[in-house]
């Protein structure tokens, strides 16, 4: 199959480009489009074979559910049991935007698109060429990360062609992201609404709007007891081909062992990346060393760290230090991404 890759002016979106990939979505087909938080990979959220092109074409698990885009809060309507009214609250707070909610599903939305859940995950994106997309089409867009299953999540369309090419008909190149990172998962169907997925809208944010919220313990500790109640955090996910290993700790402990561990790497013929921040920049002695951005800004770490965890993989290092960020705000959906792609190894010095 041929990929065309249209050029989207997010300022001044063409109607033309948008109705042409709205009648790939319309026909059952596929559209990679961008978001506020990453690339997606869209089809129509209501016809099980078009969901079901989504799976074979990232190479995604078929338990792990698809997320629902909206353009209208009233859609929420066409796929939830039951609009609970923290539903309402939150959107009014917080769509368009990069939150995603967990609802009770009806007879609408088929098991394709849910993973085989009773319950569906639905969020309105905050992106002109993502609501003009579902718009136009007139369908609700189920999508994942536009990303082939197990890599970084695509912050530019140069990493979903990187992926995709070939296998999917469209893709509509709005340049990089703004967040560049997936969204924040709640699940409304809980007594107390429960993160499933931390991201850009931070529990502290949620709590302020609807009261009391918890954070699934399973997502950012390995050892915990509890199976992350998302099905997609369990896998390994948003990986490097290389082995990635979290160095936690005070800055010049950190840097001090990740140069021990890159020299000894480095005699045994391997080749290594380290992955840190401008601030550390001059201190490191790797064979490659890529910058997230400064630990001032932490919007820029986010937006960064897929790009660079691909940017290894040309590098062709072997094995990979990354520094560790503290677990507030957003820091807690970067460390659970970073700590996802490491499979949790992590060394405390
Ligand atoms: P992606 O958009 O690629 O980040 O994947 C969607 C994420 O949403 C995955 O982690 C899914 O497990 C999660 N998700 C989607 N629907 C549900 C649901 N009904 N219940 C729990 N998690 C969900
Ligand atoms: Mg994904």
């Amino acid at each position: 199959m041929e990929t065309i890759t249209y050029k989207i002016d997010n300022h001044a979106i063409d109607q033309n480009i948008i109705k042409q990939a709205a009648s790939v979505i319309q026909a059952g087909g596929l559209v990679a489009f961008p978001t506020e938080t990453v690339y997606g990979l869209g089809a129509d959220a209501l016809n099980p074979e078009a969901s079901g092109k989504i799976y074979a074409a990232k190479g995604r698990p078929s338990d792990n559910p698809l997320i629902v885009h909206i353009c209208d809060f009233a859609d929420m309507a066409r796929v939830a049991a039951e609009v609970p009214k923290e539903a309402k609250r939150l959107a009014d707070a917080f769509w368009p935007g990069p939150l995603t909610m967990i609802v009770e599903k009806n007879g609408n939305v088929p098991y394709e698109t849910t993973g085989g859940l009773d319950t569906v995950a639905v969020r309105m994106p905050n992106h002109p060429a993502a609501l003009a997309l579902i718009r136009e089409s007139g369908c609700m867009i189920a999508a994942p990360s536009a990303n082939t299953s197990g890599r970084p999540s695509p912050t530019l369309a140069a990493h979903v062609a990187a992926d995709l090419n070939g296998k999917i008909p469209v893709i509509l190149d709005g340049g990089e992201v703004g967040i560049g990172i997936e969204s924040t998962i709640v699940d409304l169907t809980e007594q107390i609404p429960l993160i499933l997925r931390p991201g850009y809208i931070t529990e502290a944010m949620l709590c302020e709007v609807i009261g009391p919220v918890r954070t699934d313990p399973g997502i950012l500790d390995a050892n915990s007891a509890m199976r992350p109640k998302a099905p997609g955090m369990k896998y390994r996910h948003y990986a490097p081909e290389a082995e990635l290993i979290v160095v936690d700790g005070e800055e010049r402990a950190v840097v001090q062992k990740i140069n021990a561990l890159a020299e000894k790497m480095q005699a045994q013929g391997k080749r290594v990346g380290v992955l840190g921040t401008d601030e550390t920049s001059a201190a490191y002695r790797g064979n490659v060393f890529r910058s997230m951005g400064s630990r001032s800004d932490e919007g820029a770490i986010a937006r960064h760290l897929y790009r660079v965890l691909r940017e290894f993989d040309e590098d062709q290092v072997d094995i990979i230090y990354s520094e560790s960020f503290a677990t507030s705000k957003m820091g807690q959906a970067i460390m659970n991404r970073l700590l996802k792609a490491a499979g949790h190894q992590v060394l405390k010095v």
